[in-house]
């Protein structure tokens, strides 16, 4: 059994279809970010790893079994492992990002050419990304049609309980430890994540379930509220997949007044929807006359952005939330990336980049979907005229101002940076490169 991005024993397809099939299993986890195209996990991705290879370690030896760490290319892994355990067959769930599928279509060639069954299971999705079309059979760009064909397919299966044992090697291979990985960073930065994330699969379950008694009725009205704990923070989880969408849609569905949550679930199939039918959008824009938007270089302006340090409250409060936490609420990620491709000018593909690195729930799809959506460049994106006025929003979703004095605690200080660019000017010169882009694109 390959783990990768299924961190966890419950509702795990590949898992139960290894122990069916089979009277032992071995359980794997291959480190090979250069297996990754352009996009190996970044820092704060690899600190929670770290937590959750340990985790799912736990839990596997309390059942008899044991974690096999590897690293290097997954074939040539998964090969040597086979030939030191006597395996037959390798079961995984799949993953949805081009440069996974492009090297899981090759091992699915080459190891039965070595005697060795390759069996790939659905990944964390609801349904399968190809399952789902228009009435012509092409993929939807439009959220509300997607959302409506997801609603009438059969309901996902109901998940399945983790296995109470699992049947051990007669012979077991050699394995790393998860240290010998490297995923901690080197100058101890992780404190904040420490104190605010429970990495694994229990952390997973926990915060779905005190969310399922909590804030998931008040979902609708408090979701955009970065003072309050509205929303139900899976995304670390549910990226690692230590807990399935088909756990949290079944769990949810029970619950009275979920269906403003649900319909966030399935903004999340929608984006690896887009991302597995348009693999070239993590780095070039949907919508193709955005290639001719005139975009900034300006590396201080990006670095006052990446340091909190703009002079806009709620921007400020973001990316140091990000910095602390390693995640940043949904309404304030709209408000950080909309500053930085409007106000600032400077391209969605360095704002996606310092994401990718800095957030513990950096996922391809989601976070490409959200960046397109916000430079208005992507499927069913927020028109690019559209400009968001931070002060008016933190108004707006922050009225006491508690969030923002949380993490600029400095605001109203001599200490504190002025604004870096005036709103009404940094407005008139988005819309004019909107302008320009119409023009050279005509
Ligand atoms: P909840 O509101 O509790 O939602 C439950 C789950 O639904 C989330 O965990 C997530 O998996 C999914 N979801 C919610 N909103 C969205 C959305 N707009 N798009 C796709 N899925 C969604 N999300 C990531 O998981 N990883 C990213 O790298 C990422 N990058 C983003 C970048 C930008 C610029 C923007 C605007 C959004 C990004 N999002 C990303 C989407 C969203 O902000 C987060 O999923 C959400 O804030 C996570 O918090 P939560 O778990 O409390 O969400």
């Amino acid at each position: 059994m390959w783990f990768r991005l299924d961190l966890r024993l419950a509702d795990n397809d590949a898992l139960d279809r290894a122990l069916a099939e089979h009277a032992a299993v071995v359980p794997v986890f291959i480190w090979s970010p250069e297996e990754e195209g352009a996009w190996p996990p970044g820092a704060a991705s690899r600190w929670w790893l770290n937590q959750s290879l340990a985790q799912l370690q736990a839990e596997l030896e309390r059942r008899g079994s044991r974690l096999i760490i590897r690293r290097g290319p997954a074939e040539e892994e998964l090969r040597t492992l086979a030939a030191d355990c006597g395996a037959t067959a390798v079961f995984w769930n799949r993953r949805y990002e081009p440069a996974v599928i492009a090297r899981d279509r090759a091992l699915k060639e080459h190891l039965p050419e070595r005697g060795i069954e390759a069996e790939s299971c659905p990944g964390n999705l609801l349904f399968e990304p190809w399952t789902i079309h228009n009435l012509s059979g092409k993929p939807f760009q439009v959220f509300t049609a997607f959302g409506r064909r997801c609603v009438r397919m059969a309901a996902p299966p109901q998940p399945k309980p983790a296995p109470a044992q699992i049947p051990a090697a007669a012979l077991w291979p050699r394995s790393l430890a998860i240290c010998d990985l490297g995923l901690e960073p080197k100058i101890d930065w992780a404190a904040g994540l420490r104190e605010t994330w429970q990495p694994g699969e229990a952390g997973a379950t926990a915060r779905l379930a005190a969310f399922l008694d909590g804030a998931v009725g008040n979902y609708g009205a408090g979701r955009d509220r970065p003072d309050l704990t509205g929303t139900s923070r899976l995304s670390p989880h549910l990226h690692f997949g230590e807990i399935s969408a088909r756990q949290i849609w079944h769990a949810a569905q029970r619950i009275h007044d979920s269906e403003p949550y649900l319909r966030q679930i399935l903004w999340r199939e929608f984006a690896h929807h887009l991302l597995f039918h348009f693999p070239g959008t993590p780095n070039e824009p949907l919508r193709p006359e955005f290639r001719a938007f005139p975009w900034r270089v300006d590396a201080k302006m990006l670095k006052a952005w990446t340091q909190g340090r703009t002079g806009y409250p709620l921007v400020d409060a973001g990316m140091r939330e990000l910095w602390h936490t390693g995640w940043i609420h949904n309404r304030v990620r709209m408000v950080v990336a909309s500053f930085l491709v409007k106000h600032l000018l400077i391209p969605w593909q360095e704002g996606a980049a310092w994401f990718w690195d800095t957030l513990v729930d950096a996922d391809l799809a989601n976070n490409t979907m959200g960046w397109q959506w916000t430079a208005g460049c992507g499927a069913d994106a927020a028109p690019y005229f559209r400009i968001f006025n931070p002060t008016l929003q933190a108004e707006k979703f922050d009225p006491a101002g508690a969030y923002v004095r949380r993490w600029v605690p400095e605001l109203g200080s001599t200490k504190y940076p002025l604004p870096i660019v005036n709103h009404e000017a940094a407005r008139e010169r988005a819309l004019a490169a909107l302008v320009t882009m119409k023009e050279r694109s005509r």
